[in-house]
Order: structure tokens, then C-alpha cells, then sequence
């Protein structure tokens, strides 16, 4: 059966200029589609991928990922702020590789655009209060 699956892929310093993507297409047949590609500030590599395929296929290339030491996480985490909790500081603003928080200019208070998050997970250790969560 053919599925297609997006997930989030975070690459260690050491595989980040691998050829671990070309892999998964030679190896098990799947065809990818990058959605988001960046490199956190500590070097990782960040990887948001459509990957589709057999669903055994899949299953290997996923096995392959972790076995080398890449991070996987599905893209349905949730990915919530605590209201309260928020000071507005602005920290998470340039962390987001997707932009998913925007500094309304007239308040200077910053707007969470939850659809655009994609559960990287790197504003929840960049926030200073510990505002922002996720919902395992
Ligand atoms: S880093 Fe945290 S406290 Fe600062 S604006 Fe973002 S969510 Fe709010
Ligand atoms: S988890 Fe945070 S940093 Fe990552 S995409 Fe979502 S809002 Fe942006």
C-alpha cells in the first residue's frame, strides 16, 4: 500500500553533509518532497519531509533514519504558548525556521501562528519563561 507521510527530520552535526536523503531514494524507493530545510544555531540540520512510498519501504527508511542517528518526529505534535506565561521578549522570533511567530508592531506583542509550526521544538528551549509546550 502507498502512503505519504510528513515528518520532521533533525540531522547531529556529524550527518548533516551525508548522503543520507539519496539513501532513502536508491535504498527503499521513496520519493521526498523538502518542505523546510535549515541549520539550527548549534549546527543541526533541520529537515521537513513529504515522504512517500510503499508502506513497508517507509517503514525500513524510517528504521534506516534512527539507526544512523537521525531524530524523527511526526508533524502532528502539538505545539501550544501558555498566554500567561508569555512576556513577549522576542526570542523565538528569529529561532522559528518557519516564521511561525510575528511581532505585531502596533502592540509589540508577538503573535503565535500556530498553522505555519511545524514541531521543531527549538522555540521551547529558546523561550526564557518557558512559555511555549508540547503536547506529546
Ligand atoms: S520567547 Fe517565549 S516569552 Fe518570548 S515572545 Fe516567544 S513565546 Fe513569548
Ligand atoms: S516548534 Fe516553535 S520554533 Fe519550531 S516551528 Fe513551531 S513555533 Fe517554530
Amino acid at each position: 500500500m502507498a502512503i505519504s507521510k510528513r515528518i520532521v527530520l533533525r540531522f547531529p552535526r556529524n550527518l548533516v553533509d551525508q548522503p543520507i536523503i539519496y539513501r532513502l531514494v536508491r535504498d527503499y524507493d521513496l520519493l521526498f518532497n523538502i518542505l523546510k530545510a535549515s541549520v539550527t544555531p548549534k549546527e543541526e540540520g533541520l529537515l521537513v519531509l513529504e515522504l512517500r512510498g510503499e508502506q513497508k519501504n517507509y517503514e525500513k527508511g524510517v528504521k534506516y533514519l534512527t539507526e544512523v542517528g537521525v531524530e524523527i518526529q511526526p508533524l502532528s505534535r502539538d505545539v501550544y504558548r501558555d498566554e500567561v506565561g508569555c512576556t513577549h521578549c522576542g526570542a523565538c522570533i528569529t529561532i522559528c525556521p518557519t516564521g511561525a511567530f510575528a511581532l505585531e508592531p502596533s502592540t509589540r506583542r508577538v503573535n503565535f501562528l500556530d498553522e505555519k509550526c511545524i514541531a521543531c521544538g527549538l522555540c521551547i528551549k529558546a523561550c526564557p519563561p518557558r512559555a511555549m509546550e508540547m503536547r506529546l
